[in-house]
């Protein structure tokens, strides 16, 4: 495996997440990464529900900066977090940027008027073409509202494939292009990263989120900007399928993946 580095991981400081942050970094060390960032869920402002998403970033903070320096010498450990957008929200992502010093943003439309397409309910009486749409369109939406220095990469573009009635076997690139195109256009626009993230192989889609069909055209636009995660929230899935992802990748044409520190970008090879 030449991706040494998983940028999409969670750990129990997400409230869909019990493992230990030692226990990530632990099976990384096993699986020889060079590094890591935590990218915690911190969605906020959601419908009354069970799990809570928001982020204790006091606590999370402190334990990053001990996790770093405990771990210096064998793994460079990164924090950052997983913005849950909302058109409301561009100040609140702001005010804790001023506050606290990340690693990496990952910007990630979870909820779609308050609705979570995680749950089958979400697709009850409404076709399913329906339901993509709408996610895409509110996507390309809300990213907008976001001035461009307030996030890094754009998370799991399509991932509402992995819950669809069908999931992804009536989707393709060519069939919502119409939404799919203002989204990448807007990332290409602004230089931002897309990124590739492998939980749709471990969903069995047989592909990352986004799928190849939306890498291919954003290579096509100029898209050149790319950031590599499994979404793990298990030390088991830490870099899933990145051997995949990596052959895709390289056969679509992409040459380089990014990496954050302190929200500076310094790209990788693929092949290297
Ligand atoms: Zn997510
Ligand atoms: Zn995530």
């Amino acid at each position: 495996m030449t991706i040494r580095y998983d940028y999409h991981l969670h750990s129990d400081f997400s409230g869909d997440c019990e493992i230990p942050s030692e226990f990530m970094i632990e099976r990384a060390l096993t699986l020889g990464l060079q590094g890591l960032c935590f990218t915690e869920h911190h969605d906020q402002d959601l419908p009354e529900q069970e799990l809570v998403f928001t982020l204790d970033f006091d606590a999370y903070v402190r334990k990053m900066s001990r996790l770093k320096s405990q771990y210096a010498d064998r793994i460079r450990i990164c924090s950052g977090i997983e913005f849950g957008i909302m058109k409301h929200l561009p100040p609140v992502l702001q005010t804790l940027l001023e506050k606290y010093s990340f690693d990496f943003v990952i910007a990630s439309l979870h909820f779609v008027d308050g609705k979570d397409p995680y749950y089958p309910e979400y697709f009850i009486e409404r076709s399913e073409r329906e339901c993509y749409e709408e996610f895409l369109k509110t996507e390309y939406e809300t990213l907008k509202c976001f001035p461009p220095q307030s996030y890094d990469t754009l998370g799991h573009m399509d991932f509402i494939v992995r819950y669809g009635p069908n999931q992804n076997r009536e989707y393709s690139y060519e069939a919502y292009a119409d939404y799919i195109d203002p989204i990448l256009r807007l990332l290409i626009e602004n230089g931002k990263c897309l990124e590739v993230n492998t939980g749709g192989f471990k969903y069995g889609l047989g592909e990352p989120n986004p799928c190849a069909g939306v890498l291919r055209r954003y290579r096509e636009l100029g898209g050149e900007l790319l950031t590599i995660g499994s979404d793990a929230h298990d030390p088991k899935h830490l870099c899933f399928d990145f051997d995949r992802v990596q052959a895709l990748l390289l056969d679509l044409g992409f040459r380089y993946y990014a990496i954050f520190q302190q929200r500076k970008s310094e790209m990788l090879p693929l092949n290297g």
